[in-house]
């Protein structure tokens, strides 16, 4: 997968990007807020967007207590700033694939921060009300002084060839029929990826991976509200039972060919997942080429 296929939903931070050791710097942070700063607004998947771009707008003084350092640009920084208010800004998940990729990458972590703010306001350990510290990247607790630090919940998602290299593919229980995509779920405690990779497949759609033999394609922080998609390829075993859907989570599944899916998703009687989302790409990566716009869900 390259880099430019996840356009939108890049693989590495930009240069910009404010580096770890000035979070921890609450002289630095406040002169950088009164220097110019500039913000755009979240409110959880929410993003103050015009277009294709962020809106970055000088920030106000009560702005300050509620930014998020992401970005460093000259000697301006910009930040998060995180708001209740609803105005009526559309989702990440509705502009993640136009904007470039240094707003990509801000607007990515300013959705996961304002919503890990928004669960996380009390300690974990005694409840007490938590204080945002080191530029808006660690919650510390008054009473005890432990500092929480934002999540991340690894999930797999995987795309399952068999020996005629066709591709499986699910559609969930709560999709209108047609739609198909590739099969996912959360690492549970204590699990491996592979293992997660392997036990998802085996319960979503009744068939077996070789859990040695995967090839790993690149992941995608998917902050809604906190998981990093990890994705993968996989192939099934030479005896592996016939795919057969759980019936519950998924309500289908279905091995295409490329030719299957091209007549299928051509007369629109298949949709597939939008390109911003890392399902899209490990299609696109099995067919061997970018696949119409009109193809999407
Ligand atoms: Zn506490």
């Amino acid at each position: 997968m390259s880099p430019s296929l996840l356009a939108g939903l890049a693989l590495a931070r930009p240069s910009s990007w404010a580096p770890l050791t000035l979070r921890g710097d609450p002289e630095w942070w406040s002169r950088a807020l009164d220097s110019g700063a500039v913000g755009v607004g979240v409110r959880g998947e929410h993003l103050d967007v015009d277009g294709d771009r962020l809106r970055w707008r000088p920030i106000s003084a009560e702005d300050a207590g509620r930014s998020v350092l992401l970005a460093e640009h000259g000697d301006r920084i910009r930040v998060a700033v995180l708001t209740d208010e609803a105005p009526d800004w559309p989702s990440l998940r509705e502009v993640g694939s136009l904007l470039d990729d240094e707003d990509a990458a801000a607007a990515t972590a300013a959705v996961a921060l304002a919503q890990w703010h928004h669960r996380h306001e009390h300690c974990p350990r005694c409840g007490a009300l938590t204080e945002i510290t080191e530029a808006g990247w660690v919650r510390r607790c008054p009473n005890d002084g432990s500092s929480h630090f934002p999540r991340t919940d690894p999930a797999v998602i995987v795309l399952v060839r068999d020996e005629q290299d066709r591709a499986l593919l699910g559609r969930r229980s709560i999709w209108p029929e047609g739609w198909f995509s590739t099969l996912a779920g959360f690492v549970e405690a204590g699990e491996s990826a592979e293992h997660a990779v392997v036990r998802e497949v085996a319960e979503e759609a009744g068939v077996v991976v070789d859990g040695y033999g995967l090839k790993y394609r690149g992941s995608q922080p998917w902050p809604f509200p906190a998981s990093l998609m990890l994705g993968y390829h996989a192939w099934t075993i030479p005896d592996s039972p016939a795919a057969e859907a759980d019936g519950e989570e998924i309500a289908e599944v279905r091995w295409f060919s490329r030719a299957e899916m091209s007549e299928l998703a051509g007369a629109g009687e298949v949709k597939i997942p939008p390109s911003v989302s890392i399902a899209r790409h490990l299609i696109e990566d099995w067919f061997g080429a970018a696949l119409p716009g009109q193809w999407s869900r």
